[in-house]
């Protein structure tokens, strides 16, 4: 297999080469130029941060790769996916909401944010996979339909899957509403029915007429539902709800074929960037963030994911502090396997070896 180049900036600046100049260089080196021609539909996949969290990406960046992309004649928008879980970013005017608090919109970055599943996260388009679990993989309608794609993302850890990276943001981050319902759930949803004010939004969202009233109360027949999630999404009163079923191995593998569906639906046609800053023990997902448990890296970019995030991984133990411990993301949740995710990826031919080339 060949090698993937990965691009690196470290942390050193000063006059005449700030961290704005490096991240530009950056982006160059890496072929920003070349990925965008005139007039194109650039969408770059941010993560704007769940309220109360501060670890995410810093708006300044996004706003440095808008300038890049529409200086190479694109058309860049910001965009990320609503989550299938309540909070600050469960549909698309919290969500913006939660951008414009955290810094993402078009005053400070020069490009407008919008949710790229739509109002409730149910706008989506099927990609193919030839995966173990997944055929179909439910991305969002605003994520396929863009000419290419500029991945912004965060490393740090992740409760469930050891670490979250370039591959996390494409796999889960990418996915619609009923797209995470797949990943996180192998079951159907379950139903509160004390919740339940019997407004009728999941029988008129419901594809396949698998949900009825009794009593004003929604009720999901079982033998007719495919468990797509749509009902999560359309219901605001957490009447329906997620059985969060999928750990591990299993969830690690969704997550990878989600991802290769993107990988394959944007080869050649996108550009990744992972920030090994705040690398905080759990994602920009939850409402607080943790202190770092490794020092701040710098910033690394490639046309290829995994190689990024097996680069990034290997920087990330060469800080470790604590020595002796293999992988720190591993040493935080005792019987997660990081590499595991790398191993499973070559299996959908997402190729993790890399040169690491150092920028400026
Ligand atoms: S959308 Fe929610 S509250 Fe409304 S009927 Fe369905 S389950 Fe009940
Ligand atoms: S998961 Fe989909 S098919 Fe099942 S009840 Fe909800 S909307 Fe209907």
């Amino acid at each position: 297999m060949s090698r993937e180049n990965v691009y690196f900036i470290n942390l050193h600046s000063e006059s005449g080469c700030s961290l704005e100049d490096k991240f530009r260089w950056l982006l160059n080196e890496a072929g920003i130029a070349d990925l965008v021609c005139k007039g194109e539909l650039i969408g770059i996949k941010v993560h704007v941060g769940e309220r109360g969290n501060l670890a995410y990406v810093n708006h300044n960046y996004a706003r440095l790769a808008v300038g890049e992309i529409t200086r190479a004649g694109g058309k860049p928008f910001l965009t990320d996916t609503n989550t299938l879980y309540g909070g600050g970013r469960h549909n698309a005017v919290d969500h913006h909401a939660s951008a414009v608090m955290h810094g993402y919109f078009e005053a400070t970055t020069g490009a407008p944010f919008f949710a790229a599943d739509g109002l409730r996260g149910l706008d989506f388009e099927e990609l193919p996979v030839q995966g173990r679990h997944v055929t179909g993989a439910r991305i969002a309608a605003g994520i396929c339909q863009a000419d290419k794609i500029v991945m912004l993302s965060h490393f740090k850890g992740h409760c469930e899957m050891g670490f979250g990276g370039t591959i996390k943001n494409m796999g889960m981050g990418c996915a619609s509403v009923p797209g995470k319902l797949e990943l996180h759930s192998g079951t159907k949803p379950v139903q509160d029915h004390n919740r339940c004010v019997g407004c009728g939004q999941c029988l008129m969202n419901c594809p396949e007429h698998a949900i009825v009233m009794a009593e004003h109360k929604a009720v999901i027949d079982y033998a007719m539902c495919i468990g797509c999630g749509q009902c999560v999404a359309a219901c605001n009163y957490g009447a329906m709800q997620v059985k969060w079923a999928e750990h591990g191995e299993r969830l690690i593998e969704k997550v990878a074929e989600y991802a290769a569906a993107l990988y394959g639906q944007f080869s050649g046609k996108a550009l990744y960037v992972n920030f090994a800053l705040e690398i905080s023990p759990d994602c920009d997902c939850w409402d607080y963030n943790d202190r770092p448990f490794v020092p701040d890296i710098g910033i690394l970019a490639s046309r290829s994911p995994a190689a990024l995030d097996r680069a990034t991984m290997d920087l990330v133990k060469k800080a470790n502090p604590r020595a002796g411990e293999e992988n720190p993301f591993d040493a935080l949740r005792p019987g997660q396997k990081c590499e595991y995710l790398f191993e499973y990826c070559r299996t959908l031919g997402m190729n993790d070896e890399y040169e690491l080339v150092e920028v400026g």
